[in-house]
């Protein structure tokens, strides 16, 4: 029987026996023991599945994971300690030194960063494409050394939508999967494996966890990107791992398990990053009801960008949800169920009306934090951008009264009245 995604949210990953404990354990242990070193050993060596120490693999973890990956429809997750992390893994695993990767350049700022100087400076190179890139373009992108292709299914802050299944063509053609940060969207209103993507990322942090409490991400491989059919471009994969006495990781794993157990075996042992499994119990809490909460969100960010936009004292709205929004094509195509809960507009008045428009405002609090179950709210050019000037911010897309409106799942008309108050609020 296939049950649907709202059934996995609650139950999936995790099916007790009899006489177990009915909530996912916490295995606070940071290690495991053996009646033998011959059977330790063979841990070692990858021949036989077991636990022997956290920061490569938790039971708590792998519950979570099993779960994520259900939702996802993907073979095998792993758990990061926080979405920076899963997206460095994800292309690390198969992209270093002497290689290059095409990523939109409509991206969290911190995958920019990573992408652009950090993972540049271990010698990997990337090329920016736009999401709305001409074919050309985007075909020009690659080179023979390129190994992956990455976007984000809405990208955060800019609120394009990702031509997800355009984006996968381009990266097959290649011989490379494509990696979709699906942070924004979750699985409930995407699930970017069913559009092609090989492999998907999530800032656990945001709408999975939901509620604030805990940093995290996860890396869900869909199994179905074929290593072997290009043995040279991923020799990680297909050639044999001297750390682990020759193993395979393909021949081993088969498809669906090679890109995770690898990723655990080789990057959490030598990199770390693991997510605590009092973090993973945290986020299976969150887990449980994103299928309810994300419809919320879906809800009052359709009627908050719906308000905004017929608001006199906004000068311009984003939301891709939103009929006259350039994303709605896309959005009807890949995001179904609704375009999640994040708003971005602009105040007639420009900086310093975004700043009094803040200052007024009751419900929705100013935080350096989107995608949570309480209403938040950030001014870009004041905090996390604070430093350009107003051509700087231009040039990396972001305007002076640029307003990011993440609407949680309070009441509708709650969120509507208090944004109403302060806009209508004297300066
Ligand atoms: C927040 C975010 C990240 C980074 O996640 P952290 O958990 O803060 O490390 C990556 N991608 C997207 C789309 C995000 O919103």
């Amino acid at each position: 029987m296939s049950e649907s995604i709202n059934t996995v949210c609650v139950q999936g990953g995790y099916r007790p026996g009899d006489g177990e404990p009915r909530q996912i354990p916490i295995y606070q242990s940071t290690t495991w023991k053996y009646d033998t070193s011959e059977h330790m050993g063979k841990l070692f060596d990858l021949e036989e599945s077991g636990y022997f120490y956290t920061r490569l693999q938790n039971p708590t973890n792998d519950f979570v994971a099993a779960k994520i990956a259900e939702l996802e429809g993907g073979t095998a997750a792993m758990l990061t300690s926080s979405g920076q992390a899963a997206n460095f893994f994800a292309i690390f695993n198969i992209a270093g030194a002497g290689d290059h990767a095409v990523a939109s350049s409509a991206i969290y700022g911190g995958t920019y960063n990573l992408l652009a100087h950090t993972m540049h400076r271990m010698g990997l190179e990337c090329t920016f494409v736009s999401p709305d890139c001409s074919d050309e373009e985007l075909e020009a992108a690659f080179q023979p050394n390129t190994k992956a292709v990455f976007g984000e299914t809405i990208a955060n802050p800019a609120l394009t939508v990702l031509d997800i299944e355009r984006f996968a063509c381009a990266a097959h053609a290649h011989g490379v999967p494509l990696i979709v940060d699906n942070t924004f969207p979750t699985p409930i209103n995407c699930r970017p494996i069913e559009w092609g993507a090989d492999i998907v990322t999530h800032s656990t942090t945001k709408y999975i966890d939901g509620h604030g409490a805990s940093v995290g991400g996860v890396i869900v491989d869909s199994g179905k990107f074929d290593w072997t059919a290009y043995p040279d471009k991923f020799p990680g994969l297909t050639q044999a791992d001297e750390t682990y006495h020759g193993v395979v990781y393909t021949e081993r794993f088969g498809l669906e398990g090679a890109y995770i157990t690898k990723a655990t075996a080789q990057l959490m042992r030598d990199l770390g990053s693991i997510q605590s499994p009092q973090n993973a119990f945290l986020i299976n809490l969150g887990l449980e009801s994103l299928h309810l909460r994300m419809v919320q969100h879906n809800k009052n960010g359709l009627e908050v960008a719906k308000f905004l936009r017929d608001h006199p004292r906004v000068a311009w709205v984003r939301y891709p949800g939103l009929e006259e929004d350039s994303e709605f094509a896309r959005a009807q195509k890949y995001l179904t169920p609704g375009a999640s809960g994040v708003v971005s507009f602009g105040v007639a008045g420009g900086r310093e009306a975004a700043e009094s428009f803040m200052k007024h405002l009751k419900i929705a609090q100013i935080a350096t934090h989107v995608a949570d179950a309480r209403t938040c709210v950030l001014h870009p050019a004041n905090a996390t951008h604070r430093q350009m000037n107003d051509e700087e911010l231009a040039a990396a897309g972001i305007s002076p009264d640029l307003i990011r409106l993440s609407c949680g799942i309070e009441d509708t008309q709650d969120l509507i009245a208090d944004i109403a108050q302060a806009l209508e609020a004297e300066n």
